[in-house]
């Protein structure tokens, strides 16, 4: 079997960036995704696509087809007074927070220097060159319902209560 549209596929992964520091690892085979239902980076779902049980693949993928590229207009001093007087502030904390559109999005605070509080709107590996090393553990079609969610069912997929 191949991977395919309509396939769920596990995966082991390294993800490292440019410096060799891993990002990221999953070596139990507890990662699965759907295929061709946007559940994994772009550039690392095209890799993926025609390859077979068993096989290991190397690919560096760049910003555009990973986690995008930077945008500094994501990034923006907020009064200390917008945050709970008694939460702790440091840089490096995640939290969500409304965007322009009233969407969620995840923000990490950059700095905070006395009544000012900058957050960075970005996603952590935005602008970050992607390395992976992949070896592909298991291909198997996805159930009728799974394609109707778009994600993958069972004990390393979503649970619904
Ligand atoms: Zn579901």
């Amino acid at each position: 079997m191949k991977i395919a549209e309509k396939h769920v596929v596990t995966i082991n992964y390294t993800l490292k960036d440019n410096d060799d520091n891993i990002i990221d690892k999953s070596d139990d085979g507890s990662f699965c995704y759907l295929h061709g239902a946007n559940n994994i980076i772009p550039g690392l779902e095209n890799a993926l696509a025609g390859k077979s049980s068993g096989e290991d693949i190397s690919v560096t993928i760049v910003p555009e087809e990973g986690y995008g590229t930077r945008d500094d207009a994501k990034i923006q001093a907020v009064p200390r007074e917008a945050f709970p007087p008694d939460q702790t502030l440091e840089p490096g904390m995640q939290f969500h927070a409304e965007g322009p559109e009233g969407q969620a999005v995840m923000v990490t605070i950059a700095t905070v220097e006395n009544d000012t509080v900058t957050v960075d709107g970005n996603h952590p590996l935005a602008g970050v060159t992607l390395n992976f090393d992949v070896t592909i553990a298991d291909i198997r079609e996805a159930s009728a319902e799974e394609l109707e969610h778009g994600h993958v069912h069972g004990p390393n997929g979503h649970h619904h209560d």
